[in-house]
């Protein structure tokens, strides 16, 4: 097998700026369950037709380390087909990390193999074919990106603050970095954030070697390695050094800019989440436009904006509190309106502005009432019942199918309190509801 051995035909480490490049097609195979499974986890659906091809040479990544795989395009005979994901193969054998930020095969050891799923049926692909690989560079760089920020802040956390990197994870639209804490103060991550983009402009070389074992062990990394072999050291100037088998721009100055988003508990540690590159641009375009229609929805200056929001928040839990008395208030005249001088039973069908809610609530002040209430409501039915004092000896079990019958309607309850919905029905089948409603109270 080529590879084995020998870096020298895995280009991405040779030359992590080469976009294309022309290579052999070495083997061709149907993708197997596991590789399947893997890429449906990897991907979220894998196409009908893939399989997978090895080149002689490539400068496509195998996904490991929390960095997922490259994507491009390879031409074949005039033929272009697309590479929707790149894993490897370690020593003959699939080494695929299955947890994100699992690094135990991406140290940078020997013998990675990796492994491109094309999508297009193998018979359209022959060993021996001469092939061009184009880079998604795009995806790639944002992902060199990322990662850079991510040796930047783990080392940062390390050395400023002792907190020690227990996974992380390369995200489309953020990275994280679960760090073996139960708990971090915002204000550090701030200082973090700030000594992150210090390195960012001060444009510090980004280097990435292969040492001996006992070479790299000398230089006592913040993180224990992994293989026992070679392993290949990524170096942010003095200020950070691990063994890491992913890609990393040359310079810190190409991460642009590092983002603290926030933090969230996970199995006891905590997971600070952060923005970098040109993602972190895209997102604080986007929020500064945001922004900018606020101010001009509110005719206010950005930093009026919380005062407002706030005063709007309040008045409208004043607002919904108020509304809620008057909805009671109403539906208790509503009620005793229409019992005034007969027996203690009344039905409604209630507009828009009214809710069942307020008439179950009026309907605890009374000793004595049916009640029955039907509301439309954005396509739907909603329906309420209440059998309270000399009523409650009316089993809704046993009337329940004769009453709700005329509106097709679901629900129940428990005494004296019944509700339920019904699909979108007729006037007259309401009418038919209400007609029978009475009825059966005038019989109690
Ligand atoms: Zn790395």
């Amino acid at each position: 097998m080529l590879y084995i051995e020998s870096m020298e035909n895995l280009f991405y480490y040779t030359d992590p700026y080469c976009r294309e490049i022309d290579a052999k097609v070495t083997d061709v195979q149907d993708i197997t369950e596991q590789q399947a499974h893997q890429l449906s986890v990897s991907l979220g659906k894998v196409p009908h037709d893939v399989c997978a091809v090895l080149f002689s040479t490539t400068i496509f990544y195998p996904e490991g380390g929390g960095q997922p795989g490259d994507r491009g395009t390879v031409t074949i005979g005039g033929h272009s087909f697309e590479i929707i994901d790149t894993h490897k193969k370690h020593n003959n054998v699939i080494h695929k990390g299955q947890e994100a930020g699992d690094e135990r095969d991406s140290d940078g050891g020997l013998g990675i193999v990796p492994v491109h799923f094309v999508a297009c049926s193998k018979n359209l692909i022959h060993a021996g074919d001469e092939a061009h690989l184009v880079l998604d560079w795009d995806h790639r760089y944002a992902f060199m990106q990322l990662h850079t920020a991510q040796h930047l802040l783990s080392g940062l956390m390390f050395s400023k603050l002792g907190i020690g990197t227990v996974s992380v994870h390369l995200g489309v639209d953020n990275l994280t970095v679960e760090v073996s804490e139960p708990e971090i103060n915002e204000s550090d991550m701030l200082l973090i954030e700030d000594a992150a983009n210090d390195a960012v402009l001060s444009g510090l070389n980004v280097s990435c070697s292969f040492l001996s074992h006992s070479e790299a062990e000398a230089l006592h990394m913040r993180r224990s390695i992994k293989v026992d072999t070679d392993v290949r050291v990524v170096r942010i100037a003095d200020l950070d050094a691990i063994a890491c088998g992913g890609m990393h721009v040359k310079c810190t100055s190409e991460c642009r800019i590092v983002l603290y988003q926030g933090q969230e508990k996970i199995r006891g540690n905590i997971r600070t989440i952060w923005k970098a590159g040109t993602a972190a641009m895209d997102q604080i375009h986007a929020d500064h436009d945001i922004v900018r229609r606020l101010c001009a929805l509110q005719s206010a200056r950005p930093e009026e904006l919380f005062g407002i929001s706030d005063a709007l928040q309040k008045s409208l839990v004043q607002e919904r509190a108020e509304k809620s008395r008057l909805s009671l208030m109403l539906a208790k005249s509503l009620i005793d309106a229409r019992i005034a001088g007969k027996a203690s039973s009344c039905a409604f069908v209630l507009d828009s502005e009214m809710d069942l809610k307020s008439f179950a609530s009026a309907a605890e002040g009374y000793d004595n009432l049916a009640l029955a209430a039907v509301k439309k409501d954005s396509g739907k039915i909603l329906w309420l019942v209440v059998l309270k004092g000399r009523y409650e000896k009316i089993q809704f079990s046993e009337v329940r199918s004769r009453l709700l019958g005329p509106l097709g309607a679901k629900g129940g309850g428990r005494s004296p309190l019944f509700q339920g919905m019904a699909a979108e029905c007729t006037d007259e089948s309401i009418a038919e509801f209400l007609r029978g409603f009475e009825a059966m109270a005038g019989e109690a």
